[in-house]
């Protein structure tokens, strides 16, 4: 029974909807799947020859999913701070990726991403960036779970010089990692006005044809929609309902603008809106009606965007943001409350993804992807409700284990599949390299 695992702990939050936090229970891992959830005692009883660890001072919750990242713009962490989406993209963004873009840039940022994620609870996430390749290399390195978005972009760039490129080379990511175990895909067309109606059919064709979700900024600003009405006359989710992309899975990012009509069509499609609240707020983008929309029955899921336009990959910080931001938005202190702002960062996530039958709570048959989160020093004392502490009160340093499909990333803080001083230098040099390019 050597490959069993059991991880108890002061308490087990296994995110499941009407199961509270259990304390002194234990999450039973085989073959990288949960076996059992129950208690500690009856988990060493039943599975004497496991490997036990114990975290008796911690909370015990799936990993957290970041529903919407570009990981190797960590590079570009804070470029062209405090200023406007266009002007940010425009003046600062695309001029230094243009000119440092490259499979190195990719793989050197990714890992510092991915290192930054598992650090702070994250054990998968669902990107959109070029060099897909160089990302999922780190992803099967490092031991993390990730979706990697196919992107499309009908310009060029350093990655690909035709729409028909951008598709080839996403069929090829697909040919080469199909059957990872931790590496699924989304398509993911960049933006309703850098894609034309044509490439958005042939993205609904092959995202049926992969059975796998479609991933889009959509609704991002108010001046995204007016652009949109004065060239085409017609909002963006107002197109891509008429192009047929809502009738399947669809993860829309940010939706910081609806109206009332298109509340009504997110209710009828299986629409997810991923709700990113530090880059909306960061470039005074507009607020996602986070509690109309949970209240209409819409899955929200959480994603920190790039580390340009936040400047962490932080999911316990963008989970505190989104439930007190929603608050603030819906004027009712009710919004949002702590166990729906860890479903956001976990379950919502997985179901955002495709991925609900897998991960996103601590339930038999998922795979083993389990956080410790340390709520044993004084600044929790006294911990009456570990949901609301942890949402309120705890940062990502608190987050001291991280296992995913059964597999430690990391101990005790230290991580075990990067080398975090190989890394610091590495974003050194890579800090030079982007300001001589700025
Ligand atoms: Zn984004």
């Amino acid at each position: 029974m050597t490959d069993t695992l059991i991880l108890s702990g002061r308490w087990v939050l296994p995110m499941v909807p009407r199961v509270p936090a259990l304390a002194a229970h234990a999450v039973v891992i085989r073959g990288g799947r949960i076996l059992a959830v129950l208690p500690q005692a009856e988990a060493q009883a039943r599975y004497p020859g496991a490997e036990h660890r114990d975290f008796p001072r911690h909370a015990l919750l799936p990993g957290f999913v970041n529903a919407h990242t570009h990981a190797a713009m960590s590079l570009l962490r804070g470029v062209g701070s405090d200023l406007p989406l266009m002007e940010w993209l425009q003046d600062h963004v695309w001029p230094a990726e243009g000119k440092l873009l490259s499979p190195d840039f990719v793989h050197a940022g990714t890992r510092l991403a991915v290192a930054e994620m598992i650090r702070s609870g994250t054990t998968c996430f669902s990107d959109m960036y070029l060099f897909p390749e160089e990302t999922a290399r780190v992803v099967d390195q490092s031991g993390i779970r990730a979706v990697l978005g196919l992107t499309v972009i009908d310009f060029p760039t350093s990655w690909a010089a035709t729409t028909q490129e951008y598709f080839q080379k996403g069929a090829d990511l697909v040919a080469a990692w199909q059957g990872h175990r931790r590496i699924r895909f989304t398509l993911a067309p960049h933006a309703p006005y850098t894609v034309s109606d044509d490439t958005l059919r042939e993205i609904g064709r092959r995202a049926e044809h992969l059975e796998v979700p479609i991933h889009m900024h959509v609704h991002e600003t108010a001046h995204e929609v007016a652009t949109a009405l004065t060239d085409h006359g017609e909002r963006p989710l107002t197109r891509l309902a008429r192009l047929g992309m809502l009738q399947r899975p669809f993860a829309a990012v940010h939706m910081t603008q609806l109206d009332d009509r298109e509340h009504e069509a997110l209710m009828a499609h299986p629409v997810s809106v991923v709700h990113c609240p530090e880059s909306n707020l960061k470039l005074a983008s507009g607020f996602c009606p986070v509690a109309r929309l949970l209240g209409n029955g819409v899955n929200v899921a959480l994603g920190t965007d790039g580390v340009a336009s936040n400047n962490d990959l932080d999911m316990l910080g963008e989970l505190r943001t989104a439930a007190l931001l929603a608050k603030g938005v819906a004027g009712d202190a009710a919004a949002v409350n702590a166990v729906q702002a860890l479903e956001m960062a976990t379950r919502n996530g997985a179901r955002a993804l495709g991925l609900e039958a897998e991960i996103g709570s601590l339930e038999p048959g998922k795979c083993g992807d389990v956080i410790a989160i340390d709520l044993g020093s004084l600044e929790f004392q006294p911990a009456h409700d570990p949901h609301a502490q942890i949402v309120y009160a705890a940062t990502r340093d608190a987050v001291t284990d991280v296992f995913v499909a059964g597999r430690a990333l990391l101990r005790d803080r230290e991580l075990l599949t990067l080398d975090l001083d190989e890394l610091t230098n590495l974003a050194q040099t890579w800090q030079e390299r982007v300001q001589a390019a700025h």
